[in-house]
């Protein structure tokens, strides 16, 4: 694998079903609803695997984590998180940075960011100044807006070893 940097992107979402707690970025977030899913849903945890994928052209996360797979259900998705960034060690890259932005109408994520930003920095072999996590509302639009669903974008920086 060639170049010095290399930027990857990730997009997830997540439709809401019945009883909380919410995984998002790590956490277990209070809330009435949690994120389906084969794995426990954390749709920021996802994009960040699908943007370090991307940076390295490696595919997916349904390409490494098939969701038929027994071993990924109600995985920590953390931990696909963390075998992602095993293969990008091993591919001589590491992390310069992510930035991830949350679309999701409630609960209101914004007393939980820090948290967040932690548990991924750890994963991400980073300090937490190097991870990003913004939180918008849906703004009553669409399923984020009507309380159905959460969307995730990320962008990830890759610099070699
Ligand atoms: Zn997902």
């Amino acid at each position: 694998m060639t170049g010095a940097a290399r930027v990857g992107i990730g997009y997830d979402s997540h439709r809401f079903a019945e009883g909380g707690p919410m995984v998002l970025g790590g956490v277990r977030v209070p809330a009435e609803v949690h994120l389906a899913g084969h794995s426990d849903g954390d749709a920021i945890a996802h994009a960040l695997t699908d943007a370090v994928l991307g940076a390295m052209c490696e595919g997916d996360i349904g390409l490494h984590f098939p969701d038929k797979d027994p071993r990924w259900k109600d995985a920590d998705s953390l931990q696909l998180l963390a075998r992602v960034m095993w293969l990008a060690s091993e591919r001589g890259y590491r992390v310069v940075n992510a930035d991830a932005t949350v679309l999701i109408e409630r609960p209101r994520l914004r007393p939980h960011v820090q948290e967040m930003r932690q548990r991924l920095a750890e994963v991400l072999g980073v300090g937490v100044d190097c991870v990003s996590v913004k939180a918008k509302s849906g703004e009553g639009l669409d399923a984020v807006g009507e309380w159905r669903a959460v969307t995730v974008q990320a962008v990830v920086l890759l610099e070699r070893t």
